[in-house]
Formats: structure tokens, sequence, C-alpha cells
């Protein structure tokens, strides 16, 4: 029997995805199930959701409404292993550990990703912040996964986990894959401000999966566009990305049209935002109408992750046993 590549990703619960985790990522987890050669493995990081400050009176509740976002995206439990990270919170803080043993914190604080966070919240710059391009090496390698779809902005956790697996196999003669990015032709989503990726840390960024037509509206008038003629098409702010979006969700000839129109007699904004509000509501409304159903049954949400979680452990412990050993951590085996 052919032995299937694992695949590994975890989104933070934030409570609903936006237009750039589901093109960024969760469109290439549902491909990825889909395809027999692998085998995979989908949490949601709401230990993750701890670096950052967050209310333990939404974190549970956020969390499964990521679980139910992802469902509604098309991720089956039959297929993939669905779960909570502190449903193993156990083992994967445990390997985290290990792991931290041979990163340095310089190594850490120089991420671009760290340093934003650290603009983002000064006054919350907690270890466990620090700490999270470990865990999510954890979250990986605990799988041995080969393969994680994540978005651009990933990519430096990314190269942490492959140098983390590289140190210890070298160090412990363990046997870590150095994962790859599963690279969708999306992985890069702009915001609808005009500058920057479309984030849910940035209020009027994102567009939510379950948006309606008018929110959507809304969002797309506050994108800053300009006269709508000039004589070269903008390739980077407001104008360029509603290209972009034209180009996702209404085609590479819509936007050639537009581009016509940018250099002739000018794009009219007003028309092409109502044309890709609808546009965009139109192909999210499969979403929408399977996180409904979802919505209705709680307890089959629970039921997943629960039946993921037991999936999941057998192998966590299994790696978590192999490292013990490996590093000489002998008792309790
Ligand atoms: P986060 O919500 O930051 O935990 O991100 C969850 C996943 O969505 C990660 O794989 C990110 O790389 C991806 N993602 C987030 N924002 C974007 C974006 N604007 N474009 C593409 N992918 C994104």
């Amino acid at each position: 029997m052919k032995i299937k590549k694992r695949v590994l990703q975890g989104m933070r619960p934030t409570g609903r995805l936006h237009l750039g985790n589901y093109l960024g990522t969760a469109k290439g987890m549902v491909a990825l199930q889909e395809d027999p050669d692998y085998e995979t493995y989908y949490m949601v990081a709401d230990l993750h959701g701890m670096t950052t400050p967050f209310d333990p009176k939404k974190i549970y509740q956020d969390a499964l409404s990521v679980v139910t976002d992802y469902l509604a995206c098309g991720l089956d439990p039959e297929k993939s292993a669905i779960f909570l990270q502190s449903q193993l919170a156990d083992l994967h803080t445990q390997l985290a550990f290990y792991f931290s043993s041979v990163i340095t914190v310089a190594r850490m604080q120089h991420l671009p990703t760290f340093k934003e966070k650290v603009k983002q919240h000064p006054d919350n710059i907690t270890m466990a912040l620090l700490n999270y391009p470990v865990l999510m090496a954890a979250d990986i390698l605990i799988y041995k996964a080969s393969m994680v779809p994540v978005g651009l902005d990933q990519e430096p956790h990314m190269e942490v986990t492959r140098e983390i697996a590289r140190k210890m196999n070298a160090e412990y003669e363990t046997d870590f894959p150095e994962p790859q990015s599963f690279k969708t032709k999306t992985r890069y989503i702009p915001s609808l401000l005009g500058e920057g990726k479309m984030s849910k840390s940035v209020e009027g960024s994102y567009i939510n999966l379950t948006d309606d037509l008018e929110t959507i509206r809304k969002k797309l008038a506050q994108t800053p566009t300009d006269s709508g003629k000039g004589e070269t098409v903008p390739t980077s702010g407001g104008v360029a990305n509603l290209l972009t979006f034209v180009e996702l969700f209404q085609g590479q000839e819509k936007r050639a049209d537009y581009e016509k129109k940018y250099t002739g007699s000018g794009i009219r904004y007003s028309e092409l935002k109502t044309g890709l509000a609808e546009a965009i509501y139109k192909d999210l409304e499969p979403i929408r109408e399977k996180r409904k159903e979802l919505e209705a049954k709680p307890e089959y949400v629970t039921q997943v992750i629960k039946a993921g979680a037991v999936r999941a452990r057998i192998l966590a412990q299994k790696t978590i046993d192999e490292v013990k050993e490996k590093m000489g951590l002998k008792g309790g085996l």
C-alpha cells in the first residue's frame, strides 16, 4: 500500500472566516482532502488564539464557529480529522517545549510576523506570542505532516518549522519531514482598504464568508479609488485590489474589459462595485446555505471534533513517545 503524505492546517478561532482565509487556505484544504495521496488533519488553532488578547467567554464558541465554517467550505469528517488544538494541548505544547530547546530567542524576535504583532499589541508582547512559531512547528511535526496549505504570510513560520525539523533530526536522530507549503493560486488576498493583506485584525479590510449582499456592498464602497482613468492601470492600491477581486470573482475577461476602460473612456466605480458585490455574494451562496444547515445542529459539530481528536491523538502520542525516547527522557515511557 502506498504511504499517504500527511497534511496539517489550523486557523485561529476568530469566529468567522474571511475571503483571504477561504481563497488562500480553505480551498487548498478541501483540494488536499479530496486527493487520495494525502491524509488530512485540520484543527482550529485555539491555543494560538491565546497569543494575542482574547476573551475566555468567547474562545470556545469562536473555535466551534471556525469548525462550522470548515464544514461549510467542504471539509468532510469522514475524510479529514477535524479537531481543536486545545483538545490535544497536553501533547502539542509538550512537543513545542522540546522544540524550544533547539531554536533561539533572537531567531523568534526577528520574524516579520512577530514584529508586526508587536506593533499591533505593544502592551501584550507575551512569551506565548514569541513562542507562536514554535507551537506551529509542533502542530505540524507532531503529525509528521509534509504539506501545509497556508497563505503567503505564513512562509517565515514554515521556514522556522523546517529549521526545527532539521535541527531535531541532526541532534536527536528523529525523522521529521521538512514540510512544504501547498500553494493555492490565491495565496495573497489584498485588503479592501487598498493597503496590505485582507486581515480580520484590520477593520474594514475583509469580507466574511457569511456577509450579506448589503454588507459586502458597504465594505466595497469603502475601497479607495481614483478618477477612473489614466495612462496606465495601477498595480498597487485600491484600484489594483478591486481589479484583483474582479478577476477572482468575475473572470479574466471582465478584468481585461475594465483595464481597457481605464486607459480609454474611464471606469465608473459605482457600477464596478455593484457588479463585484453581486458576484462575490453569489459565489459564497453554497457556503452560506451549508452553514445555515449546520447552525441548526450544533451537537453534530461537537461530535465531529470529538471523533477528530481521538484520531489525531493516536498519532500525536506516538510522536511524543518517540521524541522523549530520543531526547533521553525515558522516565514515564
Ligand atoms: P489566520 O486567520 O491568520 O490564522 O490565518 C488562517 C489562514 O488563512 C492562514 O493559512 C493564512 O495564511 C491564511 N490567510 C489569512 N489572510 C490571508 C490573505 N489575506 N490572503 C491569503 N491567505 C490568507
